[in-house]
């Protein structure tokens, strides 16, 4: 059941009709409500902002669009950043925005993309300088073809002394060492299950396994050895065995909240967060925004059969 509606979602997602369609009513969809902070950079950090002072969660803000093929998609995308990334500093919220390097143009002009990665990480340093919180470039993790590349580009800006973050996926088969090594370097790693396809030879393909191994990685992650490397561990996921197993290994050896920070999808199991908020916890949301929604909102409806209903009244409602 979950399959072929995943499946179905999948193929919505990637419907040119529906998108056009979808895509022409950001302001009023109950979809795009849910999982998008804006139609621009400008909206997102409102979104940002609201979250901050209604439930203490903060942002992560990252600009819609993969993959892109010409230079245009990959400028667009570019600027939507660092307009980010000013305005995140101007509000006085955490500079903290997530970027795909595909959506720079690497996929056809990696030294480009190189280029504006580590432009917008210096917009963040700026637009942050002097203030406390948590500023940072966090690199996403696209598919297998490009982690050796993204990691190269971490450590190319974290040697540069620019802030960046890496994200991991403990479905691959390589997490374990590429993480062994971050910690080393005191880096910040976001941990995420890994949603890409990707076969036997490089990752877990199990739910159960994907699921042992991240509880293994948390352990590396909140070791006393990570905590005394500098390190600062990022539990991306909405399984809340894995924040009880995080807590617990946080609490088991001396790290306090606001080491390491929970960070989940903006309008994904929005109750786990706002408690994990109230008890304490750092919690970030990751805030997408742009005209480009739909396949990413569609998406995560995909995730499960029980958000048919907001597709539905997304379906016949404007309001
Ligand atoms: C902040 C953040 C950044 C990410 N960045 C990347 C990245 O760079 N690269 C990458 O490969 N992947 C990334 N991901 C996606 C990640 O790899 C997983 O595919 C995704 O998080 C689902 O796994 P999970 O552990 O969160 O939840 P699951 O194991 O899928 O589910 C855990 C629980 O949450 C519920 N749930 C999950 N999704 C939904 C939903 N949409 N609606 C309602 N309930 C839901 C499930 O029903 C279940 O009860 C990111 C995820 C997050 C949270």
């Amino acid at each position: 059941m979950t399959n072929a509606w995943q499946k179905t979602m999948i193929a919505l997602a990637r419907s040119p009709v529906a998108k056009r369609l979808a895509q022409r009513t950001i302001g009023s969809s109950a979809l795009a409500r849910q999982y998008v902070g804006g139609a621009d950079a400008a909206e997102a950090v409102n979104t940002a902002r609201e979250l901050l002072s209604r439930c203490a969660i903060a942002a992560s803000l990252f600009h819609l669009g993969e993959y892109v093929d010409t230079p245009q998609l990959a400028e667009s995308n570019f600027q939507a950043k660092i307009a980010a990334a000013r305005l995140a500093g101007e509000a006085g919220i955490d500079v903290h925005v997530s970027v795909d390097p595909t959506q720079l143009g690497y996929l056809f002009d990696p030294e480009g993309a190189e280029a504006r990665m580590a432009a917008i990480a210096d917009a963040i340093r700026v637009a942050a300088a002097g203030r406390s919180g948590v500023h940072m470039l966090m690199l996403d993790m696209e598919d297998a073809s490009v982690t050796d590349a993204t990691i190269a580009l971490h450590d190319t800006m974290a040697r540069a002394g620019l802030p960046v973050g890496l994200t991991l996926q403990a479905y691959r088969h390589r997490t374990l060492e590429d993480l062994r090594r971050a910690i080393e370097t005191g880096a910040r790693v976001r941990l995420v299950k890994g949603a890409f396809a990707a076969g036997p030879p490089l990752a877990l393909q199990k739910e159960r396994e994907i699921k042992a191994n991240y509880r293994k990685l948390i352990s590396l992650m909140l070791s006393p050895q990570a905590k005394s490397a500098g390190f600062y561990p990022v539990i991306a996921t909405h399984d809340t065995a894995l924040h009880d197993h995080a807590r617990h290994e946080a609490r088991s050896h001396g790290w306090q909240p606001g080491e390491y920070e929970f960070e989940m999808l903006l309008g994904v199991r929005t109750n786990v967060a706002e408690a994990l908020a109230r008890e304490g916890e750092r919690v970030r949301l990751y805030v997408p925004f742009g005209p480009d929604w739909w396949p990413y909102a569609v998406r995560r409806i995909g995730e499960n059969p029980r958000n048919a209903l907001l597709l539905a009244r997304s379906a016949v409602s404007r309001d």
